[in-house]
């Protein structure tokens, strides 16, 4: 993303920096100084932090590298060893293009469980694999289960090939709210994988593998042509109603592609939607760093009339200055802010912070994962607009959600069967 966005000699000095924190940690190529005290402000470990005896650091990928700790000093050694490399890239990197934000996932493997170095690499690896699937900033370590996961990866990664292929997807719809009137604005298209095996896969199990191996942009293809089409065909058979709009997710691989803006238009076309009842929801990483071209699609697409929204805000960079230079029209507040609101203060606050300061740039909110009436009640005080969530209506298939457009509202409370 660093070399999409700021260009690849800002990508290197990451990868610089990023080595230096690892060196210093592992006492490399610095003599390790036991007993040292970390900086004024905790920022830098301490030089030598992993084990007693002198450490190896070494780049062995793209973005990955392997630490080498020798005498680790036993079991809770270990793991405060993965702990001070996750914390490592807590503070930012501050590079030429600006300060960036990398974080650390990190596979431990011992001696005790791997019989060689190649078992060693193997093992580390496949915990590496099990903390990216549990999220960023996590350590793992080996277990012989892993194994398993990973040949049902590979399974996966070969399977959403087919998929794409086959058309095996289909689209949930989350109605948008009105929260003062349990009006329906929109609905956000959900993607789903009903296997015929593994049964009803959901996106967090494959959009990042679709994102890894590029299929992400057949797949959003169609998720957006899908979504179109659905909310034109529902609408020409309610009449009358108001016009509703569509909302579809847009991962950061897709955008970049660049046939994106192009694919946008002609679908628009074809399908004889108002460009203003598309809605488009992009993920911070895309709005990261000062790219000249995603600008300009960005403004293009908001020419023509379509509204461009950040998803889940608050879990990410959550920078002003984009809130501030980027044609955007909507900020959904993510479920983790929303969750938080009716039982503390300091959320509360966050939230009400985040509510006038999208107000004061001219933006609508939509508050994502809204699951109780008190969450609800507190959003509207607040002055946030439109909601979405269990307590309103979780997502639905495709042919109940025409019906909820052929009567225009929620049933009181509905809560659906998504
Ligand atoms: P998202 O865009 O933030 O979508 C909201 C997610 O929260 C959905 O999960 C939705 O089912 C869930 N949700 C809604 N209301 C509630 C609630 O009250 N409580 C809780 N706990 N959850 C709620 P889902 O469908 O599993 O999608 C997960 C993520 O996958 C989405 O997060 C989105 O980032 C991604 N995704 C889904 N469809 C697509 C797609 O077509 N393209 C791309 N690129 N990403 C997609
Ligand atoms: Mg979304
Ligand atoms: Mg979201």
């Amino acid at each position: 993303m660093v070399n999409d966005s700021m260009g690849h000699t800002v990508g290197d000095e990451l990868l610089v920096a990023a080595a230096g924190r690892l060196t210093a940690l592992a006492g490399g190529s610095t003599p390790p100084s036991r007993g040292q005290a970390p900086g004024p402000h905790g920022q830098e470990p301490p030089e030598g932090a992993l084990g007693r005896g002198q450490g190896t650091a070494a780049r062995i990928g793209a973005d990955e590298f392997a630490l080498l700790v020798e005498e680790a000093d036993g079991d809770a050694a270990v793991e405060r060893h993965a702990q001070q490399i996750v914390e490592a890239f807590a503070e930012p990197f501050i590079l030429t293009g600006g300060p960036v934000i990398a974080t650390a996932t990190v596979g431990v493997a011992t001696t005790e469980d791997s019989t060689d170095a190649g078992d060693l690499v193997r093992h580390a690896d496949l915990a590496l694999y099990a903390a990216k699937a549990a999220g960023k900033r996590q350590w793992r370590r080996y277990r012989p289960v892993l194994s398993a996961g990973i040949a049902r990866r590979r399974e996966l990664k070969a399977a959403i090939e087919d998929a794409v292929n086959g058309s095996a997807f289909t689209l949930a719809y989350q109605p948008i709210v009105v929260l003062a009137t349990g009006e329906i604005a929109g609905f956000e298209a959900l993607v789903r994988w009903p296997h015929p095996r593994w049964g009803m896969i959901n996106p967090d199990q494959f959009i990042a593998l679709a994102e890894e191996t590029g299929y992400i942009v057949p797949l959003g293809s169609w998720v957006l042509r899908q979504a179109v089409t659905d909310l034109v065909a529902w609408q020409r058979h309610a009449g009358g109603r108001a016009p509703l709009y569509a909302s579809v997710n847009v991962s950061a691989r897709q955008f970049r592609d660049p046939g994106f803006v192009a694919r946008v238009r002609a679908v628009l076309s074809e399908s004889g939607l108002a460009p203003s009842r598309l809605q488009l929801e992009l993920t911070e990483s895309v709005l990261l760093g000062r790219d000249d071209r995603i600008r300009a699609e960005l403004a293009e697409l908001k020419d023509q009339g379509v509204r461009l929204a950040i998803d889940d805000f608050g879990t990410g960079y959550s920078s002003l200055s984009y809130l501030r230079e980027l044609p955007m029209d909507v900020l959904k507040i993510d479920k983790s802010f929303t969750e938080g609101i009716a039982s503390s203060q300091g959320r509360l606050a966050l939230v009400e912070v985040i509510v006038r300061m999208a107000k004061t740039l001219g933006l609508t909110v939509t508050a994502e994962g809204i699951e109780s009436e008190a969450q609800r009640e507190l959003l509207i005080s607040l002055g946030c607009e439109t909601g979405q969530g269990y307590l309103l209506a979780k997502p639905v298939a495709a042919d109940e959600a025409q019906a909820l457009v052929r009567s225009g509202l929620l049933p009181p409370l509905h809560a659906g069967t998504g």
